[in-house]
């Protein structure tokens, strides 16, 4: 069995064990050095006794960040800080480190972010950064179980496609052969398909694809998308399951992962559904009331929505968007077409989800790639699926990044993103 430094509380004084890490730092005296090791769970002290190892003089100069397997004995009436050191009696050096580092893991010397992007494998081992990545992993677990016990169906549509979700111009283009193809922008267009195969309830967690044109500290290039689509739903339906998964996999998450998670954010055991919801238009009358000059129409600046979120305590939705500002397949609303069955899911002051009860009918369909000015051609394969049974469904999309960036309240979505792609960096 592995040990980690995590488990070393439950274990008794004076076992003994082996355990595996980083050389975060040393502190060394002639014949007795101390190495705070690392692994994934925390640090602990050894101590390195010259009596005690054969191999004193090769340890003694190890480079900080070298990775070596300790096996010795466990003292916890120890008087280093954590009150637990092991007493090595084997060191064994499993990779030398180069010096010196690119950059350090626990320097208080801040470097920039470029330089952290470029080094982030040695960035990523800063457990605060590290902990970013536990906590995304335990929310997506959480939203999968609650998809899960409502008897959804995870999916896996394609990424290379032949036509653009909704036309658009933030689109990679790549050579498929003889012909061009398109990275994904969304699954939209394939989650409808599998609702007219009569799937149900379906959900996707994958890559989503945009050439945007700014780099902004919200935009990625590849972002991790969250979807889901149902039959039979309306609008409604899929926001409350929108604010129950959340809330289901934030309670979860924290319980989970507990202080921890406060220290990134100290109010996120108080979130609770329903979510307050605002219109569309409420929120330029609220928000011209503030000195704004919005028109219908329009969509809502970043100061716009600074001011907005000051309402709110965490989550609301903006419902009611015009059918200008929403994709060609959206529902309008049946008391008044300029407007549709569409939200935003917002988080503070940014738009973390866009949903909204999909248009069913292929003759509307039709009509609205007239207006949007898209070539029908295009989506034949799409409209095919409308036109043989399609029940009315509705369904969204999620920015995983975004969502755990405003959780976590990060400034830049790059933080909450491993290897980040956005407009200058492809590598690493
Ligand atoms: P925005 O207006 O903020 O650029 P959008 O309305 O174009 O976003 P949607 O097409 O509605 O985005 O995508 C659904 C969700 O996917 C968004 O609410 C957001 O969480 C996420 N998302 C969209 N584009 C990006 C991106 N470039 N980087 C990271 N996440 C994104
Ligand atoms: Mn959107």
């Amino acid at each position: 069995m592995r040990i980690y430094v995590n488990n070393l509380n439950e274990l008794g004084d004076n076992e003994k064990i082996t355990i595996n890490g980083w050389v975060q730092e040393t502190r060394k005296m002639k014949n007795l050095m101390f190495i705070i090791l690392r692994d994934s769970t925390g640090t602990v002290q050894i101590t390195a006794k010259k009596d005690n190892l054969g191999n004193y003089n090769e340890i003694y100069d190890i480079t900080r960040e070298s990775v070596i397997s300790v096996s010795g004995i466990l003292n916890k009436k120890s008087v280093s800080k954590s009150g637990i050191e092991i007493n090595a009696d084997k060191i064994e050096i499993l990779s030398y480190a180069a010096t010196p580092l690119p950059m350090g893991v626990i320097d208080r010397v801040s470097v920039d972010f470029d330089t952290r992007l470029n080094n982030r494998f040695i960035d990523l081992r800063k457990p605060e950064n590290l902990f970013i990545f536990k906590f995304e992993s335990e929310l997506l677990f959480g939203i999968r179980e609650y998809m899960n016990n409502n008897n959804f169906l995870e999916v896996h549509t394609p990424k290379t496609v032949a036509a653009a979700t909704e036309g658009g111009a933030d689109l990679f283009r790549l050579k498929y052969f003889e012909k061009n193809a398109y990275l994904n922008q969304s699954p939209q267009l394939y989650k409808e398909i599998l609702i007219s195969s009569g799937f149900d309830k379906v959900f996707e967690v994958g890559p989503a694809f945009r050439a945007e044109k700014e780099n902004t500290v919200r935009h990625l290039n590849e972002f991790t998308s969250i979807d889901v689509e149902i039959a039979f739903a309306d609008d409604n339906y899929v926001m409350s399951l929108l604010e129950n998964s959340l809330v289901y996999a934030i309670n979860r998450t924290v319980k989970k992962l507990g202080d921890g998670v406060s220290e990134y954010n100290g109010s996120l055991k108080d979130v609770k559904s329903p979510f307050p919801r605002i219109t569309y238009e409420e929120s330029i009358d609220y928000l011209n009331s503030k000195g704004f000059k919005i028109s219908f129409g329009d969509d809502f600046s970043p100061e716009a929505m600074k001011t907005l979120a000051d309402k709110f305590d965490n989550f609301y939705f903006i419902t009611g968007w015009p059918a200008d500002l929403r994709p060609f397949y959206t529902m309008p609303d049946e008391n008044n077409p300029k407007l549709t069955r569409s939200f935003d899911l917002q988080l503070n002051d940014i738009e973390i989800t866009s949903g909204a009860q999909r248009i069913h009918d292929y003759r509307m369909l039709e009509q609205n790639f007239l207006i949007k000015g898209l070539n029908k051609n295009d989506f034949e394969f799409y409209e095919k699926a409308f036109k043989y049974g399609m029940p009315p469904h509705a369904g969204w999309g999620l920015g995983l990044e975004r969502l755990v960036m405003n959780l976590l309240h990060l400034s830049n979505v790059r933080e909450s993103t491993l290897f980040p792609r956005d407009r200058t960096r492809l590598s690493p």
